[in-house]
């Protein structure tokens, strides 16, 4: 019996390098949402990621394309010691139940709605999140989502930020790429709870240097956003 599904319209994503042209037709589903695509690590953005930012590079974000994004940096959270907490944390993760991953991930991201797609960043982690057309989840690095839910069970400490990508643009790289507009929205993680932020409390924490507090500039094409609540069973006893 033939299948009654629809035939998902494909997206045609072009290498953001000027005069490759190289371009990568995929289903919307499979596309990992990134500031911008490229064919390859050697076609990779030549402007510098903005103050406080570091470049993730995102091995088939769309298809055989990569994808960079820029995502919060913070130095000290990239010692080897950092990474070795962090892989411990996935490990004790990976006992967190699938749906209650879930749970707290639809809480965050689904008030923006079908089709959206999304960065949660948790501390120096980020995933890719979105809503499909369907309403249902999609979580790029599902590890990261559970060491979120782990660490809410715990009662941790942690920032959390989401970054929702919009369809306008922000600015035009020199290359002639169009970088979308973010909306970002943040939360403080603290005693099993996620406790939303306004977006002048976001500003404040996001916009300071967090060694010396000196001020930095807002992040380039950003909107700041009043965060919603997130409702968030008990953690188990
Ligand atoms: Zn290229």
């Amino acid at each position: 019996m033939a299948s009654s599904r629809k035939k998902s319209p494909r997206i045609t994503v072009t290498c953001a390098q000027e005069g490759c042209g190289k371009t990568q037709a995929l289903r919307p589903s499979r596309l990992a949402r990134c500031d911008g695509y490229v064919c390859g690590p050697a076609h990779g953005p030549e402007v510098p990621p903005g103050p406080g930012l570091v470049r993730e590079l995102v091995m088939g974000a769309a298809g055989g394309f990569w994808g960079w994004r820029d995502v919060p940096a913070d130095g000290e959270l990239r010692t080897t010691a950092q990474r070795a907490h962090r892989l411990g944390l996935f490990a004790l993760a990976q006992a967190v139940p699938a749906g209650q991953v879930e749970e707290l991930v639809h809480g965050l991201v689904g008030p923006c709605g079908p089709g959206s797609r999304s960065i949660l960043t948790v501390n120096e982690m980020s995933t890719g999140v979105g809503v499909d057309e369907t309403g249902c989840l999609e979580i790029e690095l599902p590890n990261v989502a559970a060491a979120l839910r782990f660490m809410l069970d715990q009662g941790h400490t942690a920032g959390v930020l989401l970054r929702t990508f919009t369809d306008r643009t922000a600015y035009t790289t020199e290359t002639g790429y169009p970088i979308p507009v973010k909306e970002l929205r943040g939360w403080a993680l603290r005693g099993g709870r996620l406790l939303p932020l306004t977006a002048a409390e976001v500003v404040d924490a996001h916009c300071t240097e967090a060694e010396t507090g000196e001020p930095l500039p807002p992040e380039r094409g950003v909107t700041y956003r009043d965060a919603w609540e997130v409702t968030c069973p008990a953690p188990p006893t």
